[in-house]
């Protein structure tokens, strides 16, 4: 494959899916070439990326990498030259789909993936025709793309079994979940499952046995809860008590077959049920904008997302696994640039601004990356040695509100013996301006007696190096400022 010197994505068709797999690209530092013919598309656009500006960097305890650059290219050619991932996300139509594919790569000579976005289509459908086949993939995303981990990964007959590979890395390292499905279906895996839940819904309202408030109240008060963080078969094998999965289908197995459900039939899409339907939503949802839903689904996704990161469990898992990949504190740096992080909405209180003990977190992670720094890193504290705080104290200068870029400048006042004291300043990114400081001193202990001790000798030299660098740079300043 052809390799190049940054990473490009070319979106064709800058529509909802369009427009968040450019934001999901951009935001991880690629740079994103859109082609799409409709006028309006630029601005649709801009508005996913707005929202997904403002919420995916609040997932991580980590700044994001620097956001690539955006072009709206004039042609679907200018798109995709030299580009090394082509995500094609034009309306669902067979025949549209395989013309960008054959224009892509009469373009591009086959040489980069065509990955398609399509709900429904087989990647063997999309292959049908084309000059490079073995580059023709399907990546099924989730809307909002820019915040859902889970894309769809699919081969078709001709697909090149390395592409599926490369892929997979591709999208893993934007900090999705490539789920690799075995064997090409219509509809993939979770649509043809969606599928089967809207029908029944749909039986339900026109049967007036639920309006869609009931049936959104039953998933999001019950089990919609557990399908985010164990799924169906998890939480099965759980009901089936001390049994476990053998046992809940014995038990409920045979429910199968009794005359509850209407799965295998579809209601007639009267204009009537429309209305229904329509009119039902209406009354739920209606006092509601459709940004203003965005901005409510998003919201909620952070927060359920970082409560799952703080488990390790499910889509928080990933999450972190994916902030290693970003960059870490750099102890050369001067000012030692301890935090780099968005303040994420579920550090937020009543008052609209950041909460007095998410204040006391920041600079405990600050105080974690200076020890990291001198070598007291977690390996250190598994050998049963660690600094412990004695005395912390904080000045709110001015607030903090969620969604803003910040960082904690920080430095070593005392790092002597058993001693360490720091002086962190936190700052907002965008205009330097300070928002509150912090002291701090902490006491080299042992995790066994539980009291003080001397620190190790490497880590000591380290200390010691860090502080008189920082004591230079302190003096230095003050000569400047004399
Ligand atoms: P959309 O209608 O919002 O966007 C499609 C965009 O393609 C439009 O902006 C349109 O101007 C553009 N377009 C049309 N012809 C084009 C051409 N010749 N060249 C370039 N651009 C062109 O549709 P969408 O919801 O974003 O769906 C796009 C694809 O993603 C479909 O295949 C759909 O099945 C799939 N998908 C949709 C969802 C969803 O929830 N909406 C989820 C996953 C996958």
């Amino acid at each position: 494959m052809k390799k190049h010197r940054a990473n490009k994505a070319a979106i064709i068709g800058g529509g909802v899916i369009g427009g968040g797999w450019a934001a999901r690209f951009l935001l991880n530092g690629w740079d994103v070439h859109v082609y799409d013919p409709d006028p309006d598309a630029e601005r649709k656009v801009n508005e996913v990326l707005a929202n997904a500006r403002w919420a995916l960097p609040m997932l991580y305890d980590r700044a994001l990498p620097k956001e690539g650059r955006l072009v709206f290219a004039q042609t679907l050619e200018d798109a995709v030259l030299d580009a090394n991932w082509v995500q094609e996300s034009v309306p669902e139509k067979l025949e549209l789909k395989r013309e960008i594919i054959r224009l892509v790569q009469a373009h591009e000579a086959g040489i980069v993936i065509v990955s398609s976005s399509t709900s429904g289509f087989k990647p063997t459908d999309l292959q049908q025709g084309a000059s490079n086949p073995e580059m023709i993939i399907v990546s099924h995303p989730f809307n909002p793309v820019y915040l859902l981990p889970l894309v769809e990964v699919v081969a078709g007959e001709a697909t090149h079994p390395t592409v599926i590979e490369d892929a997979c890395e591709t999208l893993t390292a934007i900090g999705m979940f490539p789920l690799v499905v075995r064997r090409e279906i219509d509809a993939h895996i979770a649509d043809r499952f969606l599928e089967a839940v809207w029908r029944e819904a749909l039986w339900l309202i026109k049967d007036g046995i639920a309006t869609t408030e009931e049936i959104d109240n039953a998933i999001r008060y019950g089990f919609g809860l557990r399908w985010a963080q164990m799924g169906l078969f998890e939480t099965y094998r759980i009901a089936g008590g001390e049994g476990g999965m053998a046992h809940f289908i014995q038990q409920f197995g045979p429910a199968l077959k009794w005359p509850w459900t209407k799965l295998m039939d579809v209601p007639e899409l009267t204009d009537e049920l429309v209305q229904q339907v329509g009119d039902q939503s209406d009354a739920q949802s209606g006092h509601l904008t459709i940004r203003e839903l965005e901005r409510l689904r998003d919201t909620n996704l952070i927060a359920m997302m970082r409560a799952l990161k703080d488990r390790g469990s499910a889509a928080g898992k990933l999450i972190a696994d994916h902030e290693r990949a970003f960059q870490e504190p750099d102890a050369s740096e001067v000012p030692f640039v301890t935090i780099r992080r968005t303040v994420p909405v579920d550090w937020t209180d009543y008052n609209g601004h950041m909460n007095e003990s998410r204040y006391g977190q920041m600079f405990s992670d600050a105080a974690d990356a200076v020890m990291v720094a001198v070598g007291a890193d977690p390996d250190y504290i598994a050998s049963g040695l660690s600094y412990f705080t004695v005395e912390t104290s904080v000045k709110y200068v001015l607030e903090t509100h969620a969604g803003e870029d910040v960082r904690v400048e920080t430095r070593i006042l005392l790092g002597e013996g058993k001693k360490l004291k720091l002086l962190h300043d936190m700052r907002r990114a965008t205009d330097g301006e300070l928002l509150a400081t912090c002291d701090q001193f902490l006491l080299h202990v042992s995790l066994e007696t539980r009291k003080t001790c001397e620190p190790r000798a490497d880590v000591a030299n380290r200390l010691r190096e860090l502080t008189a660098r920082h004591a230079d740079a302190r003096a230095e300043q003050e000569r400047t400022i004399q």
